[in-house]
């Protein structure tokens, strides 16, 4: 755009543009070593439910620190791995670490699922159902312990083979997740026509909450819905006891935020998790 109104202009933005522009440009070509270095790892968050305020499972969130600009923003990275078409290497090397990580923790009980976030790209892959059921397969992890989160614009793009590779996962057993619902155009279609299990609600949703009635009110209603829809719901970003009480009271059946956990690294996550088993106990 700049470029095409004129010499003078371009000069005004060049310096600004070219910065933020290298240093895309230089994420993008370390990407693949930082993937076969193990740079890139998964972080884990708790996942609480609100009955018994035990922990159910745990997300995964992958977590960079470059060398030179510290750590990368998630949404970002993903971003830039798609432009160069390394999303799916970098989920499947991440998946890969977490099966490895989490295993222990299933295994033991501590927690019940994986929940995996699912690029667009991915999702809309022929053949990705039956990888990922092979991989599960292979570390002899039962598919009702994975949950994959998918974002509404990936299914959006291309809903038929989404369509097709979800309906395969959540037959063997996958548990099927909605993420950020209540930021995009929340689609009744999505839900009508995805095998879903659980909704997750938006953390702008919980995070306006208490600004005014209309938020409460327009979250009992997306309550209603999923009980309707028979899926569960979870509330993200919770951060204080009031938002989490209120969630509660309206019947969502799961709670992840910063009131229980930030992402943890592996060996924190750990650490957290035997220590909160202790807590509720
Ligand atoms: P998401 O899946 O909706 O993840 C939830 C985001 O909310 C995470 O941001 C998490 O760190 C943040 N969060 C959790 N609790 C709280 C809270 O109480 N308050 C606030 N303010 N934030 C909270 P994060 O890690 O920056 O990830 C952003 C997005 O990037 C994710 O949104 C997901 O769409 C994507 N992403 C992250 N890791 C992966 C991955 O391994 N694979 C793929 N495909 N996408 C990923
Ligand atoms: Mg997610
Ligand atoms: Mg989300
Ligand atoms: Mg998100």
């Amino acid at each position: 755009q700049a470029k095409q109104s004129g010499r003078g202009r371009v000069v005004l933005f060049d310096h600004k543009l070219n910065e933020a522009e290298k240093r895309r440009t230089q994420i993008m070509r370390d990407l693949p070593e930082a993937i076969t270095n193990g740079e890139i790892v998964p972080y884990y968050q708790p996942i609480i439910c609100t009955s018994k305020r035990l922990v159910r499972g745990v997300e995964a969130l992958a977590r960079w620190t470059h060398k030179d600009f510290g750590p990368i923003d998630p949404a970002e990275l993903f971003e830039l791995a798609h432009m160069c078409t390394m999303a799916g290497d970098l989920d499947k090397h991440l998946r890969g670490k977490a099966f490895e990580q989490v295993k222990p923790w299933l295994d033991n009980g501590l927690i019940n699922y994986l929940s995996l976030n699912i690029s667009p790209q991915d999702i809309a892959c022929e053949d990705f159902a039956t990888k990922l059921l092979g991989r599960l397969a292979a570390m002899a992890i039962s598919p009702e312990q994975i949950c994959v989160e998918i974002l509404e614009s990936a299914i959006v793009g291309d809903l038929e083979s989404a369509q097709a590779n979800l309906e395969q996962l959540s037959s063997a057993g996958v548990q099927i997740a909605l993420d950020d619902y209540g930021t995009g155009f929340s689609n009744l279609r999505a839900l009508l026509d995805l095998p879903l299990d659980k909704l997750k609600l938006d953390q702008s949703l919980v995070r306006a909450l208490g600004a005014n009635n209309k938020v409460a009110n327009l979250l009992t209603s997306i309550m209603e819905l999923a009980k309707a829809m028979n899926v569960r719901v979870v509330a993200e970003g919770i951060e204080t006891r009031l938002q989490s009480t209120f969630v509660t009271s309206i019947g969502c059946d799961l709670m992840q935020g910063y009131l229980f956990s930030q992402p943890l690294p592996y060996a924190q996550m750990d650490a957290w998790l035997f220590e909160y088993r202790e807590k509720v106990a």
